[in-house]
């Protein structure tokens, strides 16, 4: 079998750590597997570099943040080798250029293009383990870029895609995706498989567990997935395409905390209004989420939607240049709830039921939006928490079945 296993900052932490990854990855090694190991840079160490460059330049220019911030894995991938070699194994470390990871030329936000896998396959026929900086890539300009922070789980996906591989294995410090952040729902419990769909709907809403991109791979190249702890060897949660049998109706409640809501009252009711508020914010590389539109009265309207926290300024100034209306306001006290189940599609109520947990607790919703196999509402942000364990409960996520 070829397998890549990833692991995160925590997994590779610490020298006991990095042993402890390195035994798991001879493991599977010395079973006759060709062995592609992709990681991340130990614990924190991307946020310290992130602190130091601020300490020298509050702005720094992205080319040069990406220069930086790839030192991380590089110091990972470096160790872990070495650490292989100290136990009689031969492993190589690899950079993004020495791969050669292709990626789109935006800094800090590159996307994968292609990766040449000559140079990997070259070294697994040697019969070495070879081991992968996560999270960067090289440009058109043979310049470092990042995928954006959380991105290793990306480039492992994108790995295991390019190569063929079995299996990719996503270790990190929880057991695998749960029905909710266990830290915020006390009685959330882990999942044994989420269909891709729900996955990307979960990492999307901020579940935390995996990169969200890394799931769209996963499911376009049809990737075999699994999250699981690198601290133990439970089973971990199964990422693969859904069976129509074994579809949960809600399998997860996510909460994503990083939202803010922009409400523009008194734009023209008239055509193209939309498409130019929306056609500015684009331009300047803003995420819209929800959105909702008033009813027109007296030829006026109102557009409110949610943003990430740190554009929402950004978003008042460009609309307040661009466009023509009475008022404008933005609330970035909120947060968005949402449940996600594949099964959802095929059965009714499901949304009402959602709504009716959030009635029994009292918190009010003030935007909803919907996806085939997702409802999301937009609440006040000091309720998440309450509102998360009240539809976890209505559900009865916590008890299998
Ligand atoms: N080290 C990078 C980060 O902290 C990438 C990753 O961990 O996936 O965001
Ligand atoms: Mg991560």
């Amino acid at each position: 079998m070829l397998i890549v296993k990833k692991f995160g900052g925590t997994s590779v932490g610490n020298r006991d750590r990095i042993f402890n990854v390195a035994e798991r990855c001879i493991e599977d090694y010395k079973k006759g597997n060709d062995v592609v190991v992709v990681l991340s840079a130990m614990g924190k160490y991307t946020d310290v570099l992130i602190d130091m460059a601020k300490e020298i330049n509050p702005n720094p220019p992205k080319r040069e943040m990406d220069m930086l911030l790839t030192t991380g894995e590089q110091q990972s991938v470096a160790l872990m080798s070495m650490a292989m070699a100290s136990l009689g194994v031969p492993a190589v470390a690899l950079n993004a250029f020495q791969v050669a990871m292709h990626t789109t030329s935006a800094y800090s936000t590159a996307r994968i293009k292609r990766i040449d896998t000559d140079r990997i396959q070259t070294e697994l026929e040697q019969k070495k383990i070879v081991i992968i900086t996560g999270f960067q890539g090289i440009n058109k300009y043979d310049d470092y870029t990042t995928l954006g922070r959380g991105g290793s789980d990306t480039t492992a996906v994108a790995i295991a895609a390019a190569l063929h591989a079995d299996l990719c294995e996503i270790y990190t410090d929880v057991d695998g995706v749960y029905t909710a952040d266990p830290r915020k729902v006390p009685t959330a419990r882990k999942l044994d498989q989420v269909t891709y769909d729900e996955m990307l709907e979960l990492a999307t809403l901020g579940a935390g567990v995996l990169h969200n991109r890394s799931v769209e791979l996963a499911k376009k190249y049809g990737v075999r997935m699994v999250v699981r702890s690198s601290l133990n060897t439970s089973q971990g949660t199964i990422v693969r395409e859904g069976s129509k049998m074994e579809k949960m109706i809600v399998s997860g409640v996510a909460a994503d905390t990083d939202a803010a809501r922009v409400a523009v009252i008194g734009l023209t009711d008239e055509p193209g209004v939309a498409f130019k508020l929306f056609n500015a914010l684009a331009k300047q590389n803003i995420n819209i989420d929800m959105i909702l539109q008033s009813i027109g009265r007296h030829g006026k309207k109102d557009i409110s939607f949610t943003c990430s926290d740190e554009d929402a300024d950004l978003a008042k100034q460009i609309i307040e240049e661009r466009m023509e209306f009475e008022d404008i306001d933005i609330d970035k006290h909120v947060s968005k709830v949402s449940i996600v189940g594949a099964g959802m599609q095929s059965n009714a109520g499901v949304a009402a039921k959602m709504f009716e947990a959030l009635f029994d607790a009292n918190i009010n919703i003030r935007m909803i939006s919907t996806s085939e196999i997702r409802v999301t509402v937009l609440i006040n942000e000091k309720n998440t928490e309450r509102a998360m364990n009240a539809i976890h409960d209505k559900f009865n996520l916590g008890s299998a079945e």
